[in-house]
């Protein structure tokens, strides 16, 4: 199986990793690099470590199965299904809890495998996914000292992935104030306050990372170099170091608006179209059950997505006429949706190239 494909440069991922570590060396900022978004493929977390990155983190246990042989401690980032306790203990150093029943099960596993087990407790500041409420954290903490097979590492947030609340310095502000507070009230010391992902990184860029923060968890910053708050490209990384290719299966001129009696499409949409007259349209193997159309950059600034269905692409080929053929590969740029998609799907040729 050839096409589709994607193409992974490991050159220009390990240059983001040393381009981000350096900036986050220099302000004291540990990172753990998510690897959610590649289904932590160890070809792509080598590199990470390669590059810099002090932990690895994913959201689920199947993907740090992959990479347990990989010497770097590995950090499971989605609250614990309470039913996977065991597989906790055994395949991550540290996870992110924020159920106290989950902390208690992860304490009963870990002394039956002898093994202390590290958690963050996530706290709920403003964008309404995971994170312990601020009034209860002090119960929780209370709790959880008295588990001996637990080590508390530290606090976290997460924030604009659910509710698009960005991260600035009150709300991380605050974070650190509620580390300090935990630490003078039970006379603990925290290591760890991770202070968010990619869309904390313009802080950290500005000078402007409340001092107190010593961990962020990078994904997207890392894959596609980019700071997530305002989009931009971060200086010295690459956006482009996932290419998809695709195969044309077909290239006429046909009619730009579908004649007959009008349903709805596929997905059970009524879709809508612009009369342009007759174009040059091309069809490509890959649809919408490989990735997200809307992610997809093709490079050729000339051609124009126009529509897809499960498998089938539809480009507008006019401004290119006698340029391509059936059986031509057209490349795309991707945003981190598709890439994700791509990843994970077994339809996907995965190649990996450093040069
Ligand atoms: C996915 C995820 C991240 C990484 O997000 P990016 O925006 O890709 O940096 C960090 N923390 C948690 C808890 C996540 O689920």
């Amino acid at each position: 199986m050839e096409f589709p494909k994607i193409v992974i440069d490991l050159r220009k991922i390990r240059e983001n990793c040393e381009v981000i570590s350096r900036e986050c060396k220099e302000k004291k900022i540990s990172i753990t690099g998510i690897t959610k978004c590649f289904c932590a493929r160890p070809e792509i977390a080598k590199i990470f470590m390669e590059g810099g990155i002090d932990y690895l983190g994913d959201s689920r246990l199947y993907n740090l199965k992959k990479i347990k042989d990989l010497k770097i401690p590995k950090v499971l980032i989605r609250t614990p299904m309470i039913s996977t306790a065991k597989d906790v203990i055994k395949y991550a150093d540290i996870s992110l809890n924020s159920e106290l029943e989950v902390i208690k099960e992860l304490n009963r596993c870990g002394e039956k495998k002898g093994k202390k087990h590290k958690i963050i407790l996530m706290v709920e500041l403003g964008d309404l996914r995971e994170g312990v409420l601020e009034k209860d954290i002090d119960f929780y903490v209370e709790s959880i000292l008295k588990l001996p097979n637990i080590i508390l590492l530290g606090v976290g947030v997460n924030l604009t992935c659910y509710g698009g609340i960005i991260p600035d310095e009150n709300n991380l502000g605050e974070l650190i104030k509620i580390a300090r507070g935990i630490e003078k009230k039970f006379g603990i010391s925290l290591e760890m306050v991770t202070g968010g992902n990619s869309s904390s990184y313009y802080l950290l860029q500005n000078e402007k990372l409340p001092h107190g923060i010593t961990n962020l968890r990078l994904g997207e910053s890392i894959i596609l170099g980019r700071e997530t708050t305002g989009g931009n490209t971060i200086k010295g990384c690459h956006d482009d170091a996932f290419i998809l290719s695709a195969e044309i299966i077909e290239l006429k001129t046909k009619k730009s608006i579908p004649e007959g009696k009008r349903g709805k499409d596929a997905f059970g949409n009524i879709p809508e179209f612009k009369d342009k007259g007759e174009m040059l349209r091309g069809i490509l193997a890959i649809g919408k059950q490989d990735t997200e159309i809307k992610g997809m950059i093709p490079i050729d600034k000339e051609l124009e997505i126009i529509g897809a269905s499960s498998d089938h692409l539809i480009i507008d080929f006019t401004k290119r006429k006698e340029i391509y053929k059936v059986g031509d590969i057209i490349k795309f740029k991707l945003d981190y949706a598709s890439i994700l998609r791509l990843m994970t799907s077994e339809y996907i040729n995965k190649e990996y190239k450093y040069e």
